[in-house]
């Protein structure tokens, strides 16, 4: 295809987009709302993004901002630190906190997201893992698209304290979740183990929909904040909302018995933090737009992806089957050549910590590894499935397509 076809079919694809797009406006300006509400609920001022240092005692920018998640959660408490490294580290962190020795971590939603398979002990590195703590796992598999909850009930025993929902697709061929999709499991449980605690990760599903897991009975939800909720400016930090007792106890991991929440500071400004909670809601559309328009124009080239443009969407990724690894190649290197930084570097698979297969990614973002920014990733191996995420700008995701479409053309593989 050259350039003037490739720009009549992603002008084409996105006329069918239109009534897509009216509706993510429409929760757009939903979150937009509920954002400023809580906003002025809590009377954000400029004395809130000051830096402190040290134990960070009475940091009322810190302080603020989680009852701020706290109250966009309708939850007890949140836990909101530049110092959680990661999705990663937010999730472990909650885990390792509500899990001792001899307990059980069920996951109802299949088999999770790679780097939490290295945290639960399930690959061949087991230092400092769950499992060499002597916490167990149990996992069942998803039906129909969604919780089979006779199964996970079924599932449960007397070490299950904790069961986990992963919302987003991951490197996995599935359908994400809605809030809304809990709701049934987080029923059964509170009715017949009410001591089980429901943990949902949340990564890439936040602001998607008008309201999120802890509307429908999640007891923690936990995030990172260089995706959704960081609007693409916050620099780092993740995120865990729940329940009082839930959220407590975490935080006796994340600092010290008897420090808990108390204490953190941080020395550079909170107001990127703040001002990227402002924006999550218009980039998280800018994102599902981008989303809706890739699904639609490789649709149009007859290619699979999940979710087709026109289905409900609970998180920001795209999934492309490339079915061939050249394909993949091509279509990561053409998004990274869209990129605003390092559009110089050619991404190669590579092994990456945390991952069992190789895996290749293209990400020229200005916080490093942002995937709310737009990015691609994924693991070699068969269907060679593309999963795309994020773009600040629907232009910028509009043009990176067009830029995949190029180089995919160029490599002889389209
Ligand atoms: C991104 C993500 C994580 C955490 O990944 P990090 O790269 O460590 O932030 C966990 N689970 C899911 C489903 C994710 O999408």
């Amino acid at each position: 295809m050259d350039k003037l076809m490739i720009d009549s079919l992603v002008s084409d694809a996105e006329k069918d987009c239109r009534e897509i797009f009216e509706k993510i406006d429409a929760v757009e300006e939903f979150n937009t709302v509920r954002v400023l509400e809580v906003f002025s609920a809590e009377e954000v001022a400029a004395r809130h993004f000051a830096p402190t240092t040290g134990y960070g005692y009475d940091d009322v920018g810190r302080d603020t901002l989680e009852r701020i998640f706290a109250r966009l959660f309708h939850a007890d408490k949140a836990i909101v630190r530049p110092h959680i490294v990661s999705g990663t580290h937010a999730l472990s962190l909650c885990l390792f906190g509500l899990l001792l020795p001899g307990d059980e971590l069920l996951s109802a939603t299949g088999r999770p997201y790679d780097t939490m398979q290295t945290v639960i002990g399930l690959t061949d590195d087991k230092v400092g893992t769950l499992a060499e703590m002597g916490v167990s796992y149990r996992e069942t598999e998803m039906k129909d698209g969604g919780i089979d909850v006779p199964s996970v009930l079924a599932s449960v025993n007397e070490k299950t304290k904790v069961v986990m929902v992963q919302r987003s697709r991951g490197y996995a061929w599935r359908r994400s979740l809605v809030p809304s999709d809990i709701e049934p499991l987080a029923r059964e449980l509170k009715a017949r183990f009410p001591k089980i605690i429901l943990m949902v990760d949340n990564c890439y599903g936040e602001f998607i929909c008008k309201n999120e897991p802890t509307d429908f009975g999640a007891d923690v939800c936990v995030g990172s904040l260089i995706k959704n909720l960081g609007g693409g400016i916050a620099p780092t930090g993740g995120y865990l909302v729940g329940r009082a007792d839930v959220i407590e106890r975490i935080a006796c991991r994340l600092t010290a018995p008897g420090i808990a929440l108390e204490e953190g500071s941080y020395a550079a400004s909170y107001r990127p933090f703040y001002q990227g909670l402002f924006m999550a809601p218009h980039t998280v559309s800018q994102a599902l737009k981008t989303a809706v328009l890739a699904a639609r124009t490789f649709e149009k080239l007859g290619m699979k992806t999940t979710p087709a443009y026109n289905e409900t969407r609970g998180d920001i990724i795209q999934a492309i089957e490339m079915t061939k690894p050249e394909r993949l190649v091509a279509f990561c290197q053409g998004i990274q050549m869209a990129s605003p930084v390092d559009s110089m570097a050619l991404p190669e698979p590579w092994d990456m910590p945390g991952y069992a297969d190789k895996v290749i990614m293209a990400a020229g973002t200005f916080v490093s590894g942002a995937s709310i920014e737009l990015s691609a990733d994924a693991p070699m191996r068969e269907p060679y499935t593309a999963y795309m995420q994020g773009a600040l700008t629907l232009a910028h995701g509009r043009i990176a397509i067009k830029k995949a479409l190029l180089r995919m053309t160029e490599m002889g593989c389209l």
